[in-house]
């Protein structure tokens, strides 16, 4: 018997996991329909991941611009050759590729049959939603409506502040920026804005930045943006906030005063559930306002399933695209769907320099017992000839009964772009001996991961014990 809902899946929010969903589903012969409340491609198109990278390769030539003169590139005889950067030129040229992007996603989604609705959805039942003043009904219904940047309201002063929503429009290049937060939006933007010329101060709440990551590739950031000039203060966060004139006066908690033209918030993000009506659903939060879900992305009610960041498990794109695929394929497509491994999960930050990392830290290691620890600290071939300061730091953890790889990490240029093969690597089960014997490309710098023959150090031996 025909389906008595308007839909068979309606998704709420047109982002990356939920543009894949809608998709995916249409392609298995759904009736699909989808509300985006402002961009197509959500976040990583259109605040995130996309224009981000985009900021993050402008601000990269200026360093290049240098770097070449060691390769014997100068200016001709007469001309001045510095460098000047044109923002509102750079801006525009941007925000036209991300509204080249928004097409192709409504020209994707229209391609696969997928009802499209460019307005808010907000349940008013379990199986009903008003879609910017339409009612609508589904069979099911999947919540992909994202995050957004958190806020701080109990610091005297925030809303003189930005949070990356608003980085992507500044009007002008800031000459001076106080990044709040050490997480991997700040310390991108920290190196955004110091590659383009700003002077940059970090404030962060812990000893050192990016929470969560492993201990020395965290050392090893601070002391690569501490050497190019980034000023970190670690253990700080802002006690006010004060306008002077168009500039900002920061008052730290510990009475330091940091005198900035943009001050930008990168305190965390929220699962954006506010307004959405999920009480009318029947739909649970849990304790941290992310939509409480189980294995299968369904939440409390089971026809109603959550995916990407408003469920806050790992918040990265391609989770996202991942969970929303295999979903689509679970409710509608063939008796095997598509399936990701998601532990481990590869993962970079795109920093000056930046870093990439696959696996178990150090810190979470040390539950599987003793660990070999290989590590590799050298000047690349290119900073050799460019005379620029900074190494690259590679570590390998190895758990010693098993030999088996637990976790790589690496900063450095392109390490990015190294990490997904090794992401392979470790999702197949690599051991030490696979790395040892494998041809290395040469001359580059990852053949160093598969010549790291002496064990830097032994570690998690006391944990063992104990
Ligand atoms: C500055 C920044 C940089 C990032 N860089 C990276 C990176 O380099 N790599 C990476 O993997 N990840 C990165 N991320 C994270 C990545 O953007 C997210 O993990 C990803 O976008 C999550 O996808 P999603 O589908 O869950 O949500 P989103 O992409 O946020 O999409 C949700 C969509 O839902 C819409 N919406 C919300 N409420 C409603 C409603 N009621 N009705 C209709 N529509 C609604 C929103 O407008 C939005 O378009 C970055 C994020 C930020 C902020």
């Amino acid at each position: 018997m025909a389906s008595t809902y308007d839909y068979d899946l309606f998704v709420i929010g047109g982002g990356s996991g939920g543009v894949r969903c809608a998709r995916i589903a249409a392609g298995h012969g759904a009736r699909v329909g989808i509300a985006e409340a402002a961009h197509w491609g959500g976040t990583c198109v259109n605040v995130g991941c996309v224009p981000k990278k985009i900021m993050v390769q402008a601000s990269e030539y200026a360093r290049h611009a240098v770097d070449a003169a060691g390769f014997g590139w100068h200016p001709a005889s007469g001309e001045t050759g510095r460098l000047v950067h044109d923002w509102p030129g750079f801006i525009a040229k941007k925000d036209a590729e991300i509204l080249r992007l928004n097409g192709i996603y409504v020209r994707m989604l229209e391609g696969s049959g997928v009802v499209l609705h460019e307005a808010r959805a907000v349940f008013t039942g379990p199986h009903t939603l008003d879609v910017g003043g339409k009612a609508v009904t589904a069979e099911r219904i999947v919540i992909a409506v994202g995050g957004h940047p958190s806020l701080q309201p109990h610091i005297k002063g925030m809303e003189l502040g930005i949070t990356s929503d608003d980085a992507f429009h500044l009007k002008a290049m800031p000459r001076r920026v106080l990044m709040v937060g050490g997480g991997y939006i700040g310390m991108e933007f920290a190196g955004i804005f110091h590659g383009l010329g700003a002077e940059v101060d970090v404030a962060y709440r812990q000893p050192l930045p990016l929470r969560g990551f492993d201990g020395e590739l965290r050392q090893a950031l601070a002391d690569a943006v501490t050497e190019q000039g980034v000023r970190l203060h670690p253990t700080q966060t802002v006690h006010k906030v004060e306008a002077a004139g168009d500039a900002r006066r920061v008052t730290l908690t510990n009475g330091h005063v940091v005198e900035a033209d943009l001050v930008f918030f990168a305190v965390g993000r929220t699962p954006k559930t506010g307004g959405l009506g999920l009480d009318r659903a029947g739909v649970v939060l849990d304790s941290k306002g992310a939509v409480a879900v189980d294995a299968g992305n369904a939440t409390t009610q089971p026809h109603i399933f959550a995916i990407g960041d408003v469920s806050n498990k790992l918040n990265l794109t391609p989770v996202a695209i991942a969970e929303g695929h295999n979903l689509a394929d679970r409710l509608f497509g063939p008796s095997r769907p598509r399936t990701w491994a998601m532990d481990p999960v590869a993962t970079a930050v795109f920093s000056a320099p930046p870093l990439a990392t696959v696996g178990m830290t150090e810190e979470e290691a040390v539950v599987c017992g003793p660990m070999d620890i290989y590590t590799a600290h050298f000047r690349p071939m290119r900073h050799v000839m460019s005379g620029r300061a900074g190494k690259t730091f590679m570590k390998m953890i190895v758990e010693q009964s098993t030999q088996r790889v637990l976790g790589v990490h690496m900063l450095g240029d392109d390490v990015p772009e190294m990490m997904q093969g090794i992401g392979v690597a470790l999702v197949a089960g690599a051991t030490k001996q696979d790395f040892d014997r494998t041809i290395g490309i040469h001359p580059t710098s990852a053949e160093e991961l598969v010549t790291m023959r002496t064990v830097t150090r032994v570690a998690g031996v006391a944990q063992a014990a104990e």
